[in-house]
């Protein structure tokens, strides 16, 4: 059934709150453009970004959070280790790079970004970093289900957040399902899809209902499903419109309608044909 009401957070397997939605600053390279997006969606009431070492902007982040002089513990940051410094000690090295560049003494979310042959390994370093509370949640991205049983056999505490590409094209049912089974919160990346979805009548018609934007409606049906979202956008207007999704809700024929669109198209790669 649809919940009537959404909270803002979501209480993570450790008693964690994250926030349902966050911003994502991938493809802001250029330093300024990051600090000037991050410190409008700090503006605008966002209190969770997400960012990755591959991203190149930690360094903006870490300027616009401090910039912002909002309290710590009143944000949540997540950043990823990519590819080519995964292994135990290759990760807790770049951990360490990212916490310097963020200017931060520790990060809220760290993520495998990509599960890769060391998956295990990097995420024992994960691991190691929450029980040395340098990190508060462990998680992964892009890890499929076969991915999850592989560090499942190995790992002491199970990662807590799985970000994985999802939208209504690409409705994640299985997966979702594995990661609820087994208390993995689920991040959208990509959540507004390719955009093809703004102009399907499905989603037009329910923008007009509740006067609302076609990723308004979007935003909303991932809430609904349990997911958070993490909508990147550098459009001062499209950021305030983007956190305006606590204020209605769908139906759950609507939510059906919308999770039907599913076509199992992807924007970005398979994690199991992805080979950076
Ligand atoms: P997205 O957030 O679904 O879409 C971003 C695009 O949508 C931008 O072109 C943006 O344009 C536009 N947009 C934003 N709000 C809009 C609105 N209200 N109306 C119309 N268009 C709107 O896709 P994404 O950036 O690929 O994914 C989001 C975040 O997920 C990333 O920033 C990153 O943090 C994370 N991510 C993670 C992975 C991973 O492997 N873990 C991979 C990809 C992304 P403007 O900026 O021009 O406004």
């Amino acid at each position: 059934m649809t919940e009537m009401t959404i909270s803002k957070t979501i209480t993570l397997a450790n008693g964690v709150e994250m926030p349902r939605i966050g911003y994502g600053v991938f493809r802001m390279k250029e330093h300024d453009v990051c600090v000037q997006g991050v410190t409008e969606a700090l503006k605008a009431g966002y209190r969770a970004i997400d960012t990755a070492a591959i991203y190149q902007n930690e360094e903006a982040v870490g300027e616009a959070i401090k910039a912002s002089g909002i309290a710590r513990e009143e944000l949540f940051i997540t950043t990823k280790v990519w590819n080519a410094d995964q292994g135990y000690d290759n990760t807790l090295k770049a951990f360490e790079q990212s916490l310097q560049k963020l200017g931060l003494d520790y990060v809220d979310l760290y993520l495998t970004h990509w599960p890769k042959p060391q998956l295990v390994d990097t995420y024992k370093a994960i691991e190691r970093l929450y029980e040395e509370k340098l990190i508060r949640v462990p998680g992964v991205s892009n890890h499929h289900e076969h991915h999850l049983q592989q560090i499942f056999a190995e790992a002491n505490i199970l990662p807590m957040v799985n970000q994985i590409e999802c939208h209504p094209s690409l409705s994640q049912d299985a997966l979702r399902a594995f990661c609820a089974e087994h208390n993995i919160a689920v991040t959208a990346w990509a959540p507004l899809g390719t955009g093809i979805v703004f102009t399907h009548p499905v989603i037009k018609q329910l923008a007009e209902k509740y006067s609302k934007t076609p990723a308004q409606i979007v935003l909303r049906w991932h809430l609904e499903i349990g997911n958070i979202v993490i909508p990147k956008s550098i459009t001062p207007e499209r950021i305030v419109e983007n956190l305006a999704i606590f204020d209605f809700t769908l139906q759950a024929d609507e939510v059906a309608a919308i999770s039907a669109l599913n076509t199992f198209h992807r924007t970005g790669s398979d994690p199991d044909n992805f080979n950076f």
